[in-house]
């Protein structure tokens, strides 16, 4: 059987682990290629409208590994990833939303095991073991093998990126999103902090190959897996009222940290237009910014956004940088 990982989403945070936990259940994985105007388009096409462009992205993904003939598409409803905490409402109804469309859209099967640690981490591995046994009659034994099989994938995955290589290195090959050459800078490159969520950065057709359009003026870049999980959630209890969401609380942990042990000369946060929980905790981010006196640029990602304005927006951020360093030199 071959089931199709769609390269949206979280994607970016658990391939190593879903992947080999789906091949120890004994399937085939196959995952869709990077995003791209086709594959934006039809996913826009039929999203509804006032979605974030990340899961319209996704959407399309589906459609794609539906035309490369997978039997089953893997869309976990993903809801909780720590105790007291909560993902995106998005992750939540994922399954429901693709589920809605799939009929019309001839999608194959949904595989959609719900992973839910909000009352009790343990339970996440007997959703996993039970989800194995019941859909494809695994034993316990090969269950619970393919699981610490897929533990030590993402662990590994992990400590990779906390060393310094990104998804993009990891991840399936992509073309995109990697710088073709790098300015010569005099003196310290500009550090910036990359801030945002995985699937948002990481997608160069979504930003616009930020990552490389970053690194070819000669700045050096900071993103959040480069710091150990435990450091961002300690870190992001700096705020005046603990946040809800996981995957915001590591975006907060990062500026924070970034901020507090002055790390880096400039934050850009990546957002995506219509996005609830980052535009509740940009206050935050911006406030944050402004009390540590780093400079920040928002950029807000959608389906129109433009390759010519992201340019001269980095290109005017950077000198601002520089102008920055060189009044505080004089
Ligand atoms: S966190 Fe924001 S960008 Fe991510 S899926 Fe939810 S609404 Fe979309």
């Amino acid at each position: 059987m071959r089931v199709g990982i769609p390269r949206s989403l979280l994607y970016y945070k658990y391939l190593p682990f879903w992947k080999t936990f789906l091949t120890g259940l004994g399937l085939e994985v196959e995952t869709s290629p990077l995003t791209n105007k086709k594959i934006l388009s039809a996913g826009v096409k039929v999203a509804e409208n006032e979605l974030c462009v990340p899961v319209k992205a996704f959407y399309g993904h589906c459609m794609s590994l539906r035309d490369r003939g997978v039997d089953a598409l893997f869309v976990p409803r993903v809801v909780s990833v720590e105790e007291r905490a909560y993902t995106c409402p998005k992750f939540l109804g994922l399954p429901d939303m693709i589920g809605a469309v799939a009929d019309n859209l001839s999608l194959p099967p949904l595989l959609t095991p719900k992973l839910n640690q909000r009352e009790k981490p343990s339970e996440f591995k007997w959703q996993l073991i039970n989800f194995a046994r019941e859909q494809f009659g695994l034993g316990l034994l090969d269950a619970v093998a393919a699981l610490e099989s897929a533990k030590v994938a993402q662990r590994r995955y992990e400590e990779s990126l906390v060393a310094g290589r990104r998804p993009l290195d990891l991840l399936p090959a992509s073309k995109l999103n990697r710088a073709r050459w790098r300015a010569p800078v005099k003196g310290r490159p500009k550090r910036i902090g990359l801030l945002g969520h995985p699937y948002n950065i990481y997608d160069g057709y979504i930003t616009q190959n930020l990552i490389a359009r970053l690194e070819e003026t000669g700045v050096e870049l900071i993103v959040p897996e480069m710091t150990d999980h435990h450091v961002l959630m300690e870190a992001a209890t700096d705020v005046p009222k603990q946040l809800y969401w996981s995957y915001e609380k590591e975006i907060m942990g990062a500026i924070n940290h970034w901020t507090g042990n002055r790390l880096v000369d400039g934050v850009i946060y990546v957002l995506a237009f219509a996005c609830g929980p980052d535009s509740l905790i940009q206050v935050l981010i911006e406030h944050r910014a402004r009390q540590h006196r780093v400079p920040l640029m928002s950029l807000t990602v959608d389906e129109h956004s433009g390759e010519a304005g992201l340019v001269t927006r980095i290109e005017a951020f950077i000198d601002m940088l520089t102008r920055k360093s060189a009044i505080s030199a004089a």
